[in-house]
């Protein structure tokens, strides 16, 4: 395998302009990035990652001046959470303009735009100049990937160039956030916490994904519910959630995902601690690496331990449960 990997934005600039896929280190996760124009670039996206079409991509900008050449309008609690948290993890939703291809938004009239707050990507999306469509940097529906590693590991030399930033600071994908109803929508949580955004534009209404499994998205219902999909981000060893250990039967080849030490775990198995000092946000950056790193184990089953409903945690229930649907 023979995967091209640096820190060189110039290179990977060049790249995109030629309909080049080039894998581009965000503080979420990693993006598969393409020129959102670029019709023949977007599909190469979505046959690397082994991606359904009605699953659409995420454009990504350098700057707010960028937004009038994509987007018809920009609604007012849009712009006020812009004000707040771009650049950063949070996606919002826009009518878009036609220069946006079909393909990138699965047929929606709305497109989902984000500024990424990576030094490195913003260094690249300001030289492109030209709006990138993005999703995770993994094959479609496996974990996330948080380094330049994971990318290589898993898409190798489908991709035209890997731009290498470290490892991801936030580790969860962005928010996603519609505002094109009266009341703001969550419509995937993600690194930026609900609390957060209720704080700018009062409060939201957040879709239930995995709760209602009748109304998952599938190729019949993408439009309705599109990134709502049942199993996603998921390992290959089965996992479990619980709420306490106490609620299960413990196997000696189990794996523990933990999002902090708890008492009373037999002594001989394996096990991961996210964070010592009970810090969600430490638990968000460590969380797919570590995911990765169990399933890479030699345990039978991850047995993973929910985090509390509040701040990144809600994000962090919501990876376990779809890493865990079978
Ligand atoms: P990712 O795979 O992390 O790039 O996230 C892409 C997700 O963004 C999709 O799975 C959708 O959930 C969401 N998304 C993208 N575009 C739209 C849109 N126009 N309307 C609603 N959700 C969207
Ligand atoms: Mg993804």
């Amino acid at each position: 395998m023979n995967v091209s990997l640096g820190t060189d934005s110039n290179r990977a600039a060049e790249l995109l302009r030629a309909g080049g896929l080039v894998a581009i280190p965000t503080e979420t996760v990693y993006g598969l990035g393409a020129d959102a124009t670029n019709v023949d670039a977007v599909v190469k996206v979505f046959t690397a990652k082994g991606r359904p079409t009605f699953d659409p991509l995420i454009v990504h900008l350098g700057s707010v001046d960028q937004l009038p050449t994509i987007v018809q309008a920009i609604p007012a609690a849009a712009q006020k959470l812009i004000d707040v948290f771009w650049p950063g993890p949070l996606t919002l939703l826009f009518p878009k303009k036609s220069v946006i291809p079909d393909l990138v938004t699965a047929g929606l009239e709305s497109v989902a735009v984000r500024i990424p707050a990576h030094p490195l990507a913003l260094e690249l999306l300001h030289s492109v100049g030209i709006p990138v469509a993005a999703p995770s940097a993994n094959k479609f529906g496996s974990i996330s990937p948080t380094t330049a590693q994971h990318v290589a590991d898993q898409l190798g030399d489908a991709v035209d160039y890997i731009l290498d930033g470290g490892s991801c600071s936030v580790g969860l994908e962005s928010t996603i956030v519609s505002c094109l109803a009266e009341q703001p929508e969550v419509l995937r949580l993600g690194g930026l916490s609900v609390e957060q955004i209720e704080a700018v534009v009062g409060e939201v209404f957040v879709k239930q994904a995995s709760s209602d499994p009748g109304k998952q998205a599938d190729e019949s219902n993408a439009q309705l519910a599109p990134g709502m999909l049942k199993r996603h981000y998921a390992p290959s060893t089965p996992l479990v959630v619980v709420d306490s250990l106490a609620e299960i039967n413990l196997n000696e080849d189990d794996a523990l995902l933990l999002p902090w030490e708890v008492s009373n775990i037999p002594e001989n198995l394996e096990r991961v601690v996210l964070s010592e000092r009970h810090d969600l946000n430490e638990c968000a950056t460590k969380f797919f690496a570590i995911l990765r790193q169990l399933d890479a184990s030699n345990s039978n089953r991850i047995v993973a331990v929910r985090f509390p409903e509040e701040g990144l945690g809600r994000a962090l229930n919501d990876r376990l449960e779809r890493a865990s649907a079978r």
